[in-house]
């Protein structure tokens, strides 16, 4: 299909509109939705001011929040501030989201937003003053029924309370709904926190299973250790895993006969990094990914897994906590190498789920158990992970392709149905 020229147009929009284009071809998708489903239906870009900390200077900033697919009910999709933010990468995710929400099965299309800063390069006030006006620029497009924010890279529960509050005064009354994985204070779920480690992990037991391989004293190494990759480490480890490496961005520590999680986790809460961690190797983020294990989990951000590295990948199971991590060329020296690559869409889909559950709990103000959320949630990726991976099985395809396939034809489905106004 020709491509006009297209202000999303990014090395990262690219592999998303890529990986479409390779299931369309495979499912012979109808050439009119292929077509809008390559393009976002609604995005916004705003720039805006906010006042440093003494008052005086005021620096501008951009932001951005891209609504894909408005098919399927409101749009759902994390907000991510880095210094990376733009509109292809942001249009991107919000593509990966709707197909994440389908293959889940949940009511919502696909959505991102994001500002273009450091974070890190300003005080909690500054990030304060950043959030609430970023939240009443695009305000307009957002609300439990309409477009639902979540934490992304760069963001986190107070985040999400700044957002709820300011849209909150604008309404006159609170909105808990209005965003997801929010402090349990103010409306938010058990277990929301620990939702996409959960749901990457519960997807690498499935692999295991399928594989055969035994998760007890199995090798892992996890780039990343966010919300996500610390959440991950942690319950591979209780699961009895062996995990050798973890990393944060300025790099990371490796134990061929395993890490200390308890020690680590404590060292890594006092110093805010491994640097100096004692008695163990230390690597830089890209040695992570080419140690020796049986399980690698890069849940840090895009981009990791090129076709510059991809043949010195040593892993049997490879799970997608980060959005994007493997580039299409990668990912065809990996299904050649023979790795079991759980994509993405799949692996890190937890999270939304968990967020969906909170969005659910908002609406009819009750609320469950942690274990009623958890049970829920490994129930529901078991359930996608085991339909993908026959699916792949029976088409002798990969886990990303089949993930696609049924993603892209729950939603055409649903526009055929829809058909087009007028
Ligand atoms: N930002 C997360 C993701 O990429 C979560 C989105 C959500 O919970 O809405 O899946």
């Amino acid at each position: 299909m020709a491509t006009p020229k297209l202000e999303w147009d990014t090395t990262m929009y690219r592999l998303a509109v890529a990986q479409l284009d390779k299931t369309a071809a495979l499912i012979e998708l109808d050439d009119n939705i292929w077509e809008r489903l390559r393009t976002p239906q609604r995005a916004l870009v705003v720039s805006f001011p906010f006042r440093r900390d003494n008052y005086v200077e005021v620096d501008t900033v951009f932001g951005y929040r891209v609504q894909h697919l408005l098919t399927m009910g409101p749009t759902k999709g994390g907000i991510r501030y880095d210094v990376g933010v733009d509109l292809g990468e942001t249009t991107a995710l919000a593509m990966w989201m709707t197909w994440k929400c389908a293959i889940m099965g949940l009511p919502f299309g696909g959505a991102k937003g994001g500002v273009r800063i450091d974070p890190r390069g300003f005080s909690e006030q500054e990030l304060q003053r950043i959030t609430r006006r970023y939240t009443s620029e695009i305000i307009d497009m957002i609300g439990p029924d309409r477009d639902i924010p979540a934490p992304d890279l760069g963001t986190n529960e107070q985040t999400m309370s700044w957002i709820m509050d300011t849209y909150s005064q604008q309404k006159g009354h609170a909105v808990p709904g209005v965003v997801t994985g929010k402090p349990i204070e103010i409306g938010g779920s058990l277990g929301r926190r620990e939702a996409t480690g959960r749901g990457v992990v519960t997807c690498v037991v499935e692999s295991c299973r399928q594989l055969g391989l035994a998760i007890d004293g199995a090798r892992v190494a996890v780039q990343g250790y966010g919300q996500v990759g610390g959440t991950a480490a942690k319950l591979a480890g209780e699961l009895g895993a062996r995990v050798v490496a973890v990393s944060d961005l300025h790099g990371g520590i490796h134990d061929p006969g395993g890490l200390d999680l308890g020690k680590v986790e404590a060292w890594h809460r006092e110093h805010g990094s491994f640097r100096d961690y004692p008695g163990v190797d230390h690597v830089t983020n890209g040695e992570l990914l080419e140690l020796p294990c049986e399980i690698l989990i890069p849940a840090a951000i895009q981009n990791q897994i090129t076709h510059e590295n991809a043949d010195r990948i040593r892993c049997r199971i490879l799970a997608e906590g980060a959005n994007g991590p493997t580039t299409l060329e990668a990912d065809e020296i990996l299904w050649k190498k023979g790795v079991h690559v759980v994509p993405d869409i799949l692996a890190n889909a937890g999270g939304v789920t968990v967020s969906y559950f909170e969005w659910v709990q908002d609406a009819q103000q009750f609320f469950w158990t942690e274990e009623e959320v958890n049970g829920r949630l490994i129930q529901i990726m078991q359930r996608a992970y085991q339909d993908i991976a026959g699916l792949a099985g029976s088409r002798g395809i990969d886990l990303r392709t089949a993930a696609m396939m049924r993603g892209v034809r729950r939603v055409a489905e649903a526009k055929r149905r829809r058909g087009v106004f007028p």
